[in-house]
C-alpha cells in the first residue's frame, strides 16, 4: 500500500520539486527519529509542511494520526495555510496541529479524571493564580508583603516548566524562600486547584506528563502511541523540559518524530527553554537521522555574512555556515542618528523610498527589542499616513497602562470625563469597588451630574462608609492639587508627579509579573514623548486624534513587532532600530543572566538580521530621552561585531566609515545646528538612570526650566529645591541633574 521512496522518485510528486537533496531526505525519511538542525532560512519549516503534505498524499497517515507542534498561534495558522495550499486548497480537518499548550489542553480534557479534575475544568489566568496563592499564603502564615505572591507563582511556574510535581521538589530548590515554605505552598496550591476544578497553564503539560508516566494509565499512553504515527516539532531549540518530556513519552510508540530547529535561534531561555534539548537529541532518540541544511533560500549573502559575523562571537555553538544563491545583494545599512525621533524619521523616509521603488509595505518590518520602542515609529507613521500594524500586542496608546495614565491626565484637564475617572478610580487598588461606583453613579443620575461632582457632593454627606469617604476625599484633594499645577509646571513633569503620587507607578514596580517591567518602560516612554508637545491639552488632543485615526481596513501595511515575536517570519526589508548598549543587548538580561544573557541577546540579533530577504537596516541613536532626562547612548557592541565588508556605515554623528563605534565620544559629533537645538533643552546632561543618581540634601542641581538650585528637602522621589532665580519648587528627581 505504501509507495516506496524509489518508486516515487521516478514520478516525483509536485511538492518535492524544487527541494534540495537534504531537504528531500528530511521530507522522505518517515521512519525513525529525524532531527533537522540548520540555520535560519534553510527551509526547516518548509520541510515540516512538505512532510505533512507528503504523509497525507501518500496515505501514510490520516490527519488525525499526525501531531504537529508549532511555537505560536500565528505559526499554526501559517502551517495550516501552507499545507492546505500544498493539498490543492482543500482544508485539512481533524488533525492535531497547534501550540504545546493548545494540544495539551485538548488531551487533558479527555483524561481530566485521571488527575482528579472533571473535563470542564477552568484554565486560570495569571491574575487568578496569584489571588489563589495569596489566600493560601495567608492560611499558611506566610507574609505576602514580604514574599510577593507573584514572585512565588513564578517559582512554581518554573518548576512546572521542568516537569516537577510537588513531591519532586526538594526543600533545597527553594532555599529559605517564604521561610522555607515554598514547597508546602506549591503542594497546597495544587490541591486547591483540584478542589475548584481548575488548572493553570503549566498544569496542562504537567498533568499530561503525570498521566502518561503512570503505569496505571498504560491504556492511555497506548492509545496515543497508536494514534500518533508521526510527530513533528518546529523551533525545537526553544522547548522546555516539560515540553520535551511530553514529546518523548508520546514518541515512544512509533518513534517517528521529526524535530527541526537551530541552536543559534534559542531565545526563550528566560522562560525555561533548554537549548540542551536539541543538542542531546541523538542521545534521547537513538538511531536518529541528523540532517543539516546549509543552503539558505531567504536572504542575500551579505545578510548571511553579517548575521554570521555577530553569532560567531558566541561560545559553545554547533557552528554552521550558510550560503545563498541570491547573490551578494545590498550591504547592511548601519546608521547613527541624533535621537529616537531622528531615527524614526529616517526609518520612515527609507520606507517611503522603498515604496517609490515598488516595494510593497507588506514586505517591510520594524523589529524592536523592547515594546516601548514602538511609540516613536507609530507617531511618525501616523503623521505620514503610512499604514502599519503592531503585531503581537496593542498599539502604544492602546496599551493598558498607557490608557490608565492618560485617564489620570484627562481627569485633570477635564473633571467631567466620567469614563476616564471610572477607569482609574480603583487603580491602584484603593478599596473603591463596584458598590462604590454604583452608589456614585446612582447619585449622579438622580441629580443629573457627573461622577466627579457626585464625589464632591457625597463626600460632604454621611452616605458613604467612612473609609471610602476618606479615600475619595484624598483623591479629590490630589486631583485639585494636580490641576492647580497645570499652568505652572512642565506637563511631562506633572505627569511624572501624578503617576508617582497616585501610587500608579508604584503599583507596577511592586508587580512581579514578567510583563511589569515592560509596562514601566512604556509609562516612562509616555512621559518622554509628552515633552514633544507644548502643553497637556495639546498632548491629549494629539493622542485622541491618533487613536481615532486608525483605519486598519484592508490594504498594505508595514509591520512593527518585537524581535521575539518575529521568530520564523521573513520580510523583504527589515529595520532593526535601537542598537544601543543597555537597550540591545538589554541591560536587564545581562544583569540577570550575565554572559548567558548576553549570548541570548546575540542570538536575538541573529534572529533579527536573518528575517531579512533583501535589505537590512540597523540604527542607533546617540541620545535617548529616558523619563525626562537625556541619556547619551553608546552604540551596541553588536554593531562592532558586524563584518566591515558587509556594512555601509552612515552617520549623522561623524561616524561615517569608521565602522567601529565603541570608542566614540559623544561630544562634538553632532551637526552644529542640531546640537544647539537639543542642547538648549538638555544642557549637556550626563548619563543618568532613573534610580542611578543619589541625591542628598544640600546637593547643587540644575533643572531645565528653573535653572540652578540647591536641594533643601527630599520626599521620596520628590525634591524640594531652592532655585536661585525661581524660588522654592517641588520637582521629581528624574527631572534634575546633580552638579558636582
Ligand atoms: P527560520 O530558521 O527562520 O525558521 P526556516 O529554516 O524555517 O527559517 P523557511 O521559513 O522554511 O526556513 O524557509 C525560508 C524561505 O526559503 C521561505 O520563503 C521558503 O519558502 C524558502 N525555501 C525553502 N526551501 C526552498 C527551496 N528548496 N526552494 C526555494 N525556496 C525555498
Ligand atoms: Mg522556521
Amino acid at each position: 500500500m505504501h509507495d516506496s521512496i524509489s518508486a516515487m522518485a521516478a514520478a516525483q510528486p509536485f511538492y518535492l520539486e524544487g527541494l534540495n537533496d537534504p531537504q528531500r531526505e528530511a521530507v522522505q525519511t518517515l521512519d525513525g527519529p529525524v532531527l533537522v538542525l540548520a540555520g535560519a532560512g534553510t527551509g526547516k519549516t518548509r520541510v515540516l509542511t512538505t512532510r505533512l503534505a507528503h504523509l497525507l498524499h501518500t496515505s501514510r497517515a490520516y490527519p488525525s494520526q499526525i501531531l504537529a507542534v508549532t511555537f505560536t498561534n500565528k505559526a499554526t495558522q501559517e502551517m495550516k495555510e501552507r499545507v492546505s495550499g500544498l493539498m490543492g486548497g482543500q482544508p485539512v480537518e481533524g488533525w492535531w496541529l497547534g501550540t504545546f499548550h493548545s494540544l495539551a489542553a485538548r488531551m487533558l480534557r479527555r483524561h481530566a479524571d485521571l488527575v482528579g479534575l472533571s473535563s470542564n475544568f477552568t484554565i486560570l489566568d495569571p491574575d487568578d493564580q496569584v489571588r489563589l496563592l495569596k489566600q493560601i499564603m495567608e492560611v499558611n502564615g506566610v507574609d505576602h508583603k514580604k514574599w510577593a505572591p507573584k514572585a512565588m507563582i513564578s517559582f512554581i511556574d518554573r518548576w512546572k516548566d521542568r516537569g516537577l510535581n510537588p513531591p519532586q521538589v526538594s526543600g533545597d530548590e527553594a532555599g529559605d524562600i517564604a521561610g522555607g515554605k515554598l514547597p508546602l505552598l506549591y503542594e497546597v496550591y495544587q490541591r486547591r486547584l483540584r478542589e475548584i476544578n481548575a488548572c493553570d497553564f503549566g498544569d496542562l503539560l504537567l498533568h499530561m506528563i503525570t498521566i502518561l508516566k503512570d503505569p496505571a494509565n498504560k491504556h492511555v499512553l497506548d492509545e496515543y502511541h497508536n494514534r500518533f504515527r508521526y510527530i513533528m516539532v518546529d523551533e525545537y531549540q526553544d522547548t522546555n523540559v516539560a515540553q520535551y518530556l511530553w514529546l518523548r513519552l508520546l514518541a515512544q510508540g512509533h518513534n517517528n518524530i521529526c524535530c527541526v530547529g537551530d541552536d543559534d535561534q534559542s531565545i526563550y531561555g528566560w522562560r525555561g527553554a533548554e537549548v540542551g534539548n536539541i543538542l542531546k537529541f541523538e542521545k534521547d532518540f537513538p538511531g536518529a537521522t541528523i540532517i543539516r541544511l546549509e543552503q539558505n533560500y531567504r536572504s542575500t549573502n551579505n545578510i548571511l555574512k553579517a548575521a554570521h559575523g555577530v553569532i560567531s562571537r558566541n561560545d559553545g555553538r554547533l557552528g554552521k555556515e550558510l550560503w545563498s544563491e541570491a547573490g551578494e545583494g545590498d550591504k547592511i545599512q548601519v546608521r547613527g542618528l541624533w535621537d529616537g525621533e531622528a531615527e524614526a524619521r529616517w526609518v520612515a523616509e527609507e520606507i517611503e523610498q522603498l515604496q517609490r521603488k515598488g516595494q510593497s509595505l507588506n514586505g517591510v518590518a520594524v523589529l524592536v527589542r523592547a515594546g516601548f520602542q514602538t511609540r516613536e515609529f507609530e507617531e511618525r507613521f501616523i503623521k505620514l499616513g503610512l499604514p502599519y500594524k503592531v503585531i503581537g500586542g496593542p498599539r502604544f496608546y492602546e496599551r493598558m497602562e498607557i490608557r490608565d495614565a492618560l485617564a489620570y491626565l484627562r481627569v485633570i484637564v477635564q473633571p467631567a470625563d466620567d469614563l476616564a475617572l471610572e477607569r482609574i478610580l480603583n487603580k491602584p487598588k484603593r478599596g473603591l469597588g463596584d458598590t462604590t461606583v454604583q452608589t456614585l453613579y446612582a447619585y449622579g443620575r438622580s441629580h443629573g451630574i457627573n461622577l466627579y461632582d457626585s464625589i464632591m457632593d457625597l463626600t460632604q454627606t454621611d452616605e458613604l462608609r467612612p473609609k471610602v469617604k476618606t479615600t475619595l476625599m484624598k483623591l479629590l484633594d490630589d486631583f485639585g492639587r494636580w490641576r492647580s499645577l497645570v499652568e505652572t509646571m512642565d506637563h511631562a513633569e506633572l505627569a511624572a508627579q501624578v503617576l508617582d503620587e497616585s501610587g500608579y507607578m508604584q503599583m507596577w514596580k511592586e508587580d512581579k509579573a514578567p510583563e511589569a517591567p515592560g509596562r514601566l518602560e512604556n509609562l516612562k516612554e509616555l512621559i518622554s514623548g509628552m515633552q514633544e508637545y507644548e502643553s497637556l491639552p495639546e498632548f491629549l488632543e494629539h493622542v485622541a486624534l491618533v487613536l481615532e485615526n486608525q483605519d486598519q481596513s484592508g490594504g498594505e501595511f508595514a509591520t512593527i513587532m518585537t524581535l521575539h515575536g518575529a521568530k520564523g517570519l521573513e520580510f523583504d526589508c527589515v529595520f532593526l532600530p535601537g542598537w544601543e548598549e543597555g537597550l540591545f543587548p538589554s541591560q536587564r538580561s545581562m544583569d540577570e543572566n550575565g554572559l548567558k544573557g548576553l549570548e541570548e541577546e546575540r542570538r536575538l540579533a541573529y534572529v533579527g538580521i536573518t528575517r531579512a530577504k533583501r535589505r537590512a537596516y540597523i540604527s542607533f541613536a546617540a541620545n535617548r530621552r529616558m523619563y525626562g532626562s537625556w541619556v547619551n547612548a553608546i552604540p551596541s557592541r553588536f554593531i562592532d561585531e558586524l563584518p566591515k565588508e558587509q556594512t555601509e556605515v552612515q552617520s549623522d554623528l561623524g561616524l561615517a566609515g569608521s565602522g567601529r563605534s565603541s570608542h566614540w565620544d559623544s561630544s562634538g559629533f553632532a551637526p552644529k545646528a542640531q546640537k544647539r537645538q537639543v542642547a538648549s533643552q538638555t544642557h549637556d546632561r550626563k548619563v543618568m538612570s532613573e534610580s542611578g543618581t543619589v541625591f542628598q540634601r544640600g546637593d547643587r542641581v540644575f533643572h531645565d526650566k528653573f535653572g540652578y538650585g540647591k536641594i533643601i528637602n527630599i520626599d521620596g522621589h520628590k525634591l524640594d529645591i531652592a532655585f536661585e532665580k525661581s524660588g522654592q519648587k517641588r520637582v521629581m528627581d528624574s527631572f534634575v541633574e546633580k552638579l558636582d
